[in-house]
């Protein structure tokens, strides 16, 4: 499997270059609005949505897509097919949708450029291949523009770019890069840890070392609380001050911007956090449950979006594929892999202590604690579930630990203030 990751970085500006990309998005949205033109004719005409093979076509049509490389004019079309599509999908649910509509002629799109449309000349330097007809327009002696980038956050070694999408900001052009990886030299040595995802505790972990982590989701829930109430309540007064006309202002965008990158971070210092402290301690691989079994109803359709029960107005689930995904190519940047296994009857059915399997002994308590009356233990659940995701991939279900006492060391608790994960051992 190959592995990606994403860069952004920043187009350092001349007078040129600015001109040059400026022009480039314009002919994106050119190409996008005819796309759209088209698209829209074919519903009116026929109440069916174009193929991306006719959308192919209308651009091809177009005199402007001879100024753009080659993987780049066909962006629009696909956007558009894409636009189209996932309206068709919409529209399905509810009737009122309106399709997807035109972009403002003046405001430049963004545009693509695959391997095939530029040079990768070192990290920081790219040299975009220009058509022939765009160069003659413009009267440009050279036959490609070099960009200079400033990458926002380090630029991965051995990395190589893959693709590029150039992003009009205001003032500037901002740079989305695919970069191709190469394959992680994989640890053979180390410890193995295993991971219990959950809704309240999103990692509790278990080493071979006998070491016992808790990430207690707490901190994060409440600040996803407290964001939805407060934009709630601005909202509302934002229905009253227009009198009812308006639901949405700057402001209040504004902080569902900045309440969503609080979140993020959380998330993103959670899974660094979690990657440091597996460096640390030397592990080789990371055990994790599969995803398949949770974050589904009953009917396997996912979220219920529609019911609005009071319990649930509130309640918001961990995004705990985000979470894996992160932690995967965290992991993978130190050479510890990321394995899932099936994880059924590992965190309720069974005591991690004596093997008791037996549903008359064990029991859940209040706040999330296990007790198994065979042993006598009491241990927090979680941990007791990344317990018996050790033993059951290291095949040591069957083993019982010696003595009843078995290992209780205290768990290390982590929690998030609002800035870090700080570290407490609970007593
Ligand atoms: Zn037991």
């Amino acid at each position: 499997m190959t592995r990606y990751e994403c860069r952004t970085g920043r187009i350092c500006m001349d007078m040129t270059t600015f001109w040059m990309l400026s022009k480039m998005g314009w002919l994106a949205t050119k190409l996008y609005n005819t796309a759209m033109w088209n698209s829209r004719k074919v519903w009116e005409d026929s109440g069916k949505i174009p193929t991306g093979y006719d959308l192919q076509k209308v651009v091809l049509a177009s005199p402007h897509h001879a100024m753009l490389a080659a993987h780049t004019y066909q962006h629009p079309a696909h956007q558009v097919g894409n636009a189209f599509k996932s309206w068709f999908k919409l529209r399905k649910n509810d009737t009122t949708t309106h399709p997807p509509g035109f972009r403002k002629k003046e405001k430049p799109s963004s545009f693509l450029f695959t391997r095939y449309g530029f040079k990768i000349i070192d990290q920081n330097t790219l040299s975009l291949t220009l058509t022939k007809p765009f160069k003659e327009q413009i009267n440009y002696p050279h036959k490609r523009l070099t960009i200079k980038l400033r990458w926002s956050t380090p630029f991965p070694k051995e990395g190589v770019i893959q693709q590029i999408e150039v992003i009009p900001r205001k003032g500037y052009f901002e740079v989305h890069a695919k970069i191709m990886l190469p394959q992680p030299r994989w640890k053979t040595k180390g410890i193995v840890v295993a991971v219990d995802l959950g809704q309240k505790v999103p990692i509790a972990a278990v080493g071979e070392d006998q070491r016992l982590d808790l990430y207690k989701g707490g901190g994060i829930q409440s600040l996803k609380r407290y964001a939805n109430k407060t934009k709630k309540r601005v909202a509302k007064e934002v229905m009253a001050r227009t009198k009812g006309g308006k639901k949405w202002s700057k402001p209040l965008n504004r902080m569902s911007k900045k309440f969503n990158n609080q979140f993020k971070h959380s998330l993103h210092s959670l899974t660094t956090h979690f990657t440091r402290e597996c460096v640390k301690r030397k592990t080789k691989e990371v055990v994790i449950g599969d995803l398949k079994n949770i974050k589904k109803e009953k009917d396997g359709t996912g979220k219920r979006w529609k019911k609005k029960g009071k319990a649930q107005q509130n309640w918001q689930q961990f995004p705990l594929r985000t979470l894996v995904a992160q932690l995967g190519y965290k992991l993978a940047r130190h050479g510890i892999r990321l394995t899932e296994q099936d994880e059924r009857g590992t965190s309720k059915g069974r005591c991690s202590i004596c093997g008791c399997k037996d549903r008359k002994h064990i029991h859940r308590l209040h706040r999330g604690m296990f007790h198994c009356d065979n042993c006598k233990n009491t241990q927090h659940a979680d941990i007791n579930g990344a317990k018996n995701q050790l033993a059951r991939y290291l095949h040591q279900e069957t083993k019982v630990s010696a003595g009843s006492s078995g290992c209780l060391a205290q768990p290390l608790v982590h929690r998030w203030d609002n800035h870090n994960w700080s570290t407490i051992v609970a007593t």
